[in-house]
């Protein structure tokens, strides 16, 4: 059988330290499986420079120029991780049989690669990377991804518990990938949905080697809110519930207003009052900010705008 042309996608934002590291150890993996065989001389390491403001570019470029093994793909500004990824992604597409996706600070264990591509020689669609050990992150990062996951299963977003990005993706996967327009994009979310034959491959995650982490805890909330809201609607069933549940209770409550009219006490139930007061304009508030949510995705996803723009793409054929 021929053997397969595999690109590695990994995007880059600010990764000057990490890039000499991972280049010479993912150059290492790819020739190696390029001597085995396994995967075509036309594989490629495809890095994709998220707008970065350090030398992350210079650096891909000057990478690309001594081993055409590395591809460049310059976005023309800031992005954020799932849409460097997702132009990595698509770019990709049009190359190879399947790409594979990571991080660029060796947090996903390389060594793994050849595993997902075992799998993809045996058939499957999408593998999975999933996380053996949480060993190497702080327990505070621990306690959050997996509050993380908790709270997006209850939310009705479902994901694969311990999968980042890391990930293989064949083909006509990536095709089915191409066809959600949608601008919102939480790539977790979506690509279950594509469907085919999946399988995982577990893996220990490492410290990062260099640089530092490009998601504060502020970004991982509004990258928590981005995930539930752009794929389930329950937050606003939710809401509903609760107005429904308020709602009987305002009956009830009604029922007892008027028992004490008639009894004729009525100066008294001031705390009930302020209470409620509060209570309900803080349910209210609470729902407009997440129906709000929802309108400002709409608004994102009428307005069409590009994922991402490709300044350029570094890329050369090896006969
Ligand atoms: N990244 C990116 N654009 C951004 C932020 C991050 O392309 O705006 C890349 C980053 O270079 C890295 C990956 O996304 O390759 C994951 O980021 P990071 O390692 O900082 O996240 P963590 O592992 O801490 O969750
Ligand atoms: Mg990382």
């Amino acid at each position: 059988m021929k053997p397969h042309t595999i690109w590695l996608v990994i995007p880059c934002y600010n990764e000057q330290e990490v890039l000499p590291e991972t280049s010479k150890q993912l150059k290492n993996i790819m020739h190696g499986l390029m001597e085995k065989g396994k995967i075509s001389k036309k594989s490629r390491i495809a890095f994709v420079n998220d707008g970065s403001k350090d030398l992350t570019w210079n650096i891909i470029s000057q990478l690309h120029e001594e081993d055409p093994v590395f591809t460049g793909i310059n976005l023309a500004h800031n992005r954020g991780h799932q849409n460097a990824l997702l132009a990595g992604l698509m770019t990709a597409k049009d190359y190879a049989d399947a790409a594979v996706s990571l991080d660029a600070d060796l947090q996903d264990d390389v060594g793994a690669v050849e595993q997902f591509i075992d799998k993809f020689i045996e058939g499957k669609d999408i593998v999975y990377g999933v996380r053996s050990t949480r060993a190497t992150d702080t327990v505070f990062k621990r306690g959050t991804a997996h509050a993380f996951y908790k709270v997006m299963k209850f939310m009705g977003a479902d994901t694969l518990e311990d999968h980042a990005d890391y990930r293989l993706m064949s083909k006509r996967a990536l095709e089915g990938l191409s066809q959600f327009k949608e601008v919102n994009l939480f790539l977790r979310g979506i690509v279950p949905m594509i469907g085919y034959e999946t399988d995982v491959v577990y893996y220990e995650r490492h410290e990062r080697f260099a640089g530092e982490s490009k998601y504060p805890l502020k970004k991982m909330i509004s990258f928590a809110v981005d995930g539930i809201t752009s794929c389930s609607v329950k937050p606003i069933r939710m809401i509903t519930t609760l107005g429904m549940f308020v709602f009987s209770v305002s009956i009830i409550m009604l029922i007892y207003f008027l028992a004490v009219w008639v009894m004729g006490k009525v100066v008294a139930g001031w705390t009930s009052i302020v209470i409620s007061l509060w209570g309900i304009g803080g349910l209210i508030l609470l729902s407009l900010g997440i129906i709000g949510e929802y309108i400002g995705k709409i608004y994102m996803e009428v307005k069409e705008r590009p994922r991402f723009i490709i300044e350029k793409v570094l890329f050369k054929d090896i006969e």
